[in-house]
């Protein structure tokens, strides 16, 4: 059987030397792990299947990240049994089917992934005939074909997530040269990269994601297809690039995602009119867009909420002055060009990214509250203070502030504002009454909208 399947590989191409059939074992005190640093439900999920005579494992980010002293986020377990099998041997475990077929098993807040060894997704011709020497034992299901341990590792995309632990005798398996790559500190694809990210193109972005999270390089033949093969990420379905989009930019290392997304040409098929802005006004566009993702590392770091609306908010902003500057040039006046710029780009932006209508509306309300936070006078700054939205929109008119935008002292007055008693805070109003005639207006007012983009225009113009 081994022998067979050896076979039917490809011949080795470049890069390819790291594919094994056979698994160096590393035994227990040849490794840094230990059963107790692994939750011991994922522990015991692995044990029962073992004695119910199937094959088990912790796998994938767990091990990898217990090896580099990393908590990891959660536990997954493969193995020979069935979905249906797994599920006989536990009560409180449920089949659930994304993409695969999984089994999720619950333990009060916990869940642990359990996954049926899977093969390759049959693509090209040859792992056609590859595949169909293997479904005497794997069975198809959808797009999911089950397989064996060493094709369960073949199919998994980095070596260093190709790694099997076994709690039992505390020995890892490693197909791929995992352990080699987690000390040189790189993500390497297993198998020829071009063929892989063919396969999937989502694992482009998670070349990016690993080696932003993991602070590791990204070795030479696994990064040199990316940019050739970046447009392909048009095809991948908005839901999932949405899923995506978050852990890329939600893991607290967003700023160097970002610098690497934009590096290797992948961040321009996630955010064409972002992409665009960036072209146009550089700085201006790099400093607002970084600078939102330093402060979400921030904030993630500190385990503060961080909100996607804010960040897609960020990501859009500089491309919204050119759009309304087309559409008033086409004779819409400033503040209805200005909507309908915003819809146009988050309409746009989800054909890509399918970011869904409970952050599409706060990303509107981010940039109303842009127009209004100049318009001060009478109650109207205590009814912003009341609005549910003001902290955002205040944040978000500091963040422009930082990346240079020209706003005459605003962030400063509403900082100021927020510190004030409330006799204070008439005062506030009445010095800016007596400088605005008013209303708010005068100069500010005529040229609100039409100046902040000038004034946009200008600062990222340079
Ligand atoms: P994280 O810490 O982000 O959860 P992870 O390595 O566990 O990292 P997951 O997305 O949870 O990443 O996937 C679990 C495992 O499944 C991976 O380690 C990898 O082995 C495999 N895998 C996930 N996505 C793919 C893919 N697109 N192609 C091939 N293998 C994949
Ligand atoms: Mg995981």
């Amino acid at each position: 059987m081994l022998k067979k399947l050896f076979q039917s590989f490809r011949p080795p191409v470049r890069g390819t030397h790291h594919k094994r059939t056979t698994p160096e074992v590393i035994n227990s005190g040849q490794h840094s792990l230990q059963r107790g640093q692994f939750s011991r439900h994922a522990v015991s999920i692995v044990e029962r299947l073992q004695n119910a005579g199937y094959q088990a494992y912790l796998v994938g980010g767990c091990v990898r990240d217990q090896l580099l002293g990393i908590t990891p986020k959660d536990f997954d377990v493969a193995t020979s049994a069935t979905p249906e099998q797994v599920r006989a041997e536990f009560r409180n475990a449920r089949i659930i089917g994304r993409r695969f077929k999984l089994v999720h098993i619950h333990f009060g807040r916990e869940i642990i992934e359990v996954a049926t060894f899977r093969a390759n997704h049959p693509e090209s011709e040859e792992e056609n005939s590859h595949t169909s020497s293997r479904n005497e034992s794997g069975r198809i299901l959808r797009d999911n074909v089950y397989g064996t341990l060493e094709e369960d590792a073949q199919r998994r995309d980095f070596t260093i997530n190709a790694l099997y632990y076994d709690p039992v005798s505390e020995r890892i398996l490693d197909y791929a040269n995992g352990v080699h790559d987690i000390r040189n500190r790189l993500i390497r694809l297993i198998g020829d990269p071009t063929q892989r990210y063919q396969e999937d193109p989502v694992r482009m972005l998670r070349a990016v994601r690993f080696a932003a999270k993991l602070n590791f390089g990204i070795e030479k033949h696994t990064v040199q297809p990316i940019r050739q093969l970046a447009p392909m990420l048009r095809e991948i379905p908005a839901a999932r690039l949405f899923e995506e989009s978050l852990k890329l930019f939600l893991s607290g290392q967003a700023a160097d995602t970002f610098e690497m997304l934009v590096d290797l040409e992948l961040f321009d098929p996630l955010f064409p009119a972002s992409a665009e802005a960036l072209e146009e006004h550089p700085t201006y566009t790099h400093t607002l867009i970084s600078q939102a993702l330093i402060n979400t590392d921030l904030r993630v770091k500190q385990g503060k909420p961080v909100t996607p609306a804010f960040l897609f908010a960020a990501m859009l902003w500089p491309a919204l002055p050119g759009r309304a500057l087309r559409l008033q040039s086409r004779g819409m006046p400033p503040i209805p060009a200005m909507n309908e710029a915003a819809h146009e780009l988050i309409a746009e932006q989800c054909q890509r990214i399918a970011i869904p209508k409970r952050f599409t509306m706060p990303i509107r309300e981010i940039w109303d509250m842009q127009e209004r936070l100049p318009r001060r006078s009478g109650k109207r700054a205590d009814l912003l203070l009341d609005n549910p939205r003001f902290r955002a929109g205040y944040d978000f008119l500091l963040l422009r502030e930082s990346a240079g935008e020209e706003t005459d002292g605003l962030g400063q007055w509403w900082t100021d504002y927020q510190d004030c008693n409330d006799s204070e805070r008439r005062d506030m109003i009445r010095e800016l009454g007596s400088r605005d005639e008013g209303a708010g207006a005068g100069p500010r007012k005529r040229k609100r909208s039409p100046s902040k983009r000038k004034r946009a225009d200008s600062a990222a113009g340079e």
